[in-house]
């Protein structure tokens, strides 16, 4: 490819509206535009970028037994009712109407459209397992598209699914795809690791986030140094606070004392009443799918929303309003507690970390009021115990017991046990060896495919532009003739080792712009690729050409070694990514 001929409208300035790097990136070195928020065109060099990745992706799903194929983006309404994911996934649908004002959805996701495909071709246990997978653009009504690439309104997805005849056959589906997306991530020269990942409703334990850690990314990671243990924080577990929750009762009764004005944990703890957080009970009011429920966590815990739908099985859940908690319990928040007051069919959760809490105070559900002495479970009614917290930074592994540390990552990947959760309400069958009739024991994988690409700069740039993986760069190797007038030594010597390299499968682009040498050299780093030649009068009136890998030194090499140093260059660094 000749630089003039396609198009890369590099930009010297960063855009205004880019917050992180890896999005000013990929407009500066003019790897797409966008359109509006969360909608981007993929740009030449963007776009092969895309095309590499999902041949990487695609490589890797066959490998593992993956079948492709295509289905449609848009779909009707009525099989998301179905599913009932019409009201669930409501906030993050695209729905449209046609002439007849029948209604529509932009696929988010496909597990619909797929389960219907297995409901209708699989009959017999003879046609499992089965892996169906495809590339395809997915829409979703992000509240906040951001970051570009990382969270748009239309982006590209692998999305899979696994369809076996017991749950032993699923597991394995799940770990084949498990160590694809192992392979797959570390040959597009992306450092990602797998972290265990929230479940919600669907239950169990399988599930995975693949996760490339970056102070950018919107998730946060619980870790443990000895490499242990990772989950999302959405998930992860500790052997609990670092401050024990007092557990000797003094045998004294609750009662209830005046605090004007106390409305938060920190008051509380302060003067004159000296109640240290850990030894207050909060009483949050959640309203989950329509129900008002108390949830009780020690003061100095926050809820984690996600165990909260996890632990309930709800598919909504928001915090109660002053006004809702005022009908449910008597008083507004900074009041609420469950020692009394509390209606028989309000459903009281409790955190895990306050099993056995004696000593305790919480609001008196009159405003103004605490009580104290309270031991929980002698005085409390609770529903259930679960695990609500979120986990702190020095807690102790519950594997290793070492300190647990967090970091931000972002997810590009993620494997997920479903189980028959779909093939129930999509009336997914098939007869066994016995003659017995089952639901098909389903998994899903997703890859978010442009995320990824963005993920790549987000990790691998330096600050002159990006460093592409050879894997996955637009061109492996850019040619750099600072005189580019037609028959001048340098081009013709630029062209020579050009049609070298071609002809030897290198995937190679020349800079024929007649720009000057500083342009040129800095359009090659921004826009990244992994190796330039440059032939400029002086070097190669001494027969030499100028070697440069992508953030390594300027090396002389003799014109006529050129084209085998290239190549030798090129296919060691694809072996290595191999
Ligand atoms: P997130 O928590 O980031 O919204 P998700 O859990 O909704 O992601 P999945 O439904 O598991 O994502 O989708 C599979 C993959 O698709 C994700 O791992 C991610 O890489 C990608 N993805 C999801 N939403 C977006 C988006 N709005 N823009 C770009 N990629 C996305
Ligand atoms: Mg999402």
């Amino acid at each position: 490819m000749y630089w003039t001929q396609t198009f890369i409208p590099t930009l010297k300035e960063t855009p205004a509206d880019a917050e992180i790097v890896s999005h000013q990136l990929l407009l500066r070195a003019g790897l797409v535009r966008k359109l509006t928020g969360g909608l981007y065109t993929f740009l030449p060099m963007g776009l092969r970028v895309l095309r590499k990745i999902e041949r990487i992706v695609r490589e890797e799903l066959d490998r593992a037994g993956g079948i492709e194929v295509l289905m449609p983006a848009l779909q009707p309404a009525d099989l998301w009712r179905q599913s009932e994911r019409y009201e669930t996934m409501r906030d993050v649908l695209f729905k449209v109407k046609d002439c007849a004002q029948r209604e529509w959805v932009l696929g988010p996701t496909h597990e619909e459209v797929i389960t219907q495909l297995c409901a209708a071709e699989i009959s017999s246990y003879r046609q499992l397992p089965k892996n169906f997978y495809q590339i395809q653009t997915k829409f979703r009504d992000e509240i906040r598209p951001r970051f570009g690439l990382m969270r748009a309104k239309e982006f590209v997805m692998k999305d899979a699914y696994s369809f076996d005849a017991t749950d032993e056959g699923a597991m394995a589906s799940y770990r084949k795809m498990y160590d694809a997306y192992t392979r797959i991530f570390a040959r597009c020269g992306l450092r990602a690791f797998p972290v265990e990942a929230d479940t919600g409703v669907i239950g169990g334990s399988h599930s995975h986030e693949f996760m490339v850690p970056a102070e950018t990314g919107e998730n946060d990671v619980v870790y443990c140094e000895s490499g242990v243990y990772a989950a999302n924080i959405e998930k992860a577990t500790s052997r609990g606070p670092t401050v024990a929750t007092p557990t000797v009762s003094t045998g004294a009764v609750p009662e209830r004392f005046p605090t004007p004005g106390v409305v938060t944990i920190e008051a509380l703890a302060a003067a004159p009443y000296g109640v240290e957080a850990h030894r207050q009970i909060k009483t949050l009011v959640q309203v989950a799918d329509g129900q008002v429920i108390l949830i009780l966590m020690r003061g100095d815990d926050q809820l984690n929303e996600a165990k909260l739908m996890a632990r309930t099985g709800a598919m909504q859940v928001r915090p109660a309003t002053p006004e809702e908690c005022v009908a449910a319990l008597g008083a507004r928040p900074g009041s609420l507690g469950a020692v009394s007051g509390v209606p028989a069919t309000v459903k009281v959760y409790a955190d895990e970390a306050l099993r056995g809490a004696c000593g305790m105070t919480t609001g008196a559900n009159e405003d103004g009021w605490h009580c104290r002495n309270i031991d929980l479970e002698r005085d409390i009614r609770v529903t259930q115990w679960a695990d609500f917290r979120t986990v702190k930074v020095g807690e102790l592994c519950g594997t290793s017991g070492l300190p647990l540390k967090i970091r931000r990552a972002i997810e590009v990947g993620h494997v997920f046990k479903l189980g028959t959760k779909y093939s129930d309400k999509l009336n997914a069958t098939f007869l066994s060896e016995d003659g017995q009739r089952h639901s098909l024991v389903m998994g899903c994988y997703g890859i978010g495919v442009t995320r990824t690409l963005q993920a790549v700069i987000e990790q691998g740039h330096d600050k002159d532009g990006i460093v592409w993986p050879v894997t996955v760069a637009p061109f492996e190797v850019c040619l750099t003739p600072l005189g580019v007038a037609p028959g001048a030594p340098t081009r013709v010597a630029a062209e020579e080792l050009y049609a070298a390299l071609v002809a030897a499968g290198i995937e190679v682009i020349l800079d024929d712009r007649d720009e000057r040498p500083g342009v040129k050299f800095k359009d090659s780093e921004l826009v990244g690729f992994p190796l330039r030649v440059g032939f400029g009068e002086k070097s190669l009136a001494k027969g030499e050409v100028e070697f440069r890998p992508r953030g390594g030194v300027l090396e002389p090499v003799k014109v006529a070694d050129a084209a085998a140093r290239v190549i030798a260059w090129v296919q060691a660094e694809r072996a290595r990514l191999q």
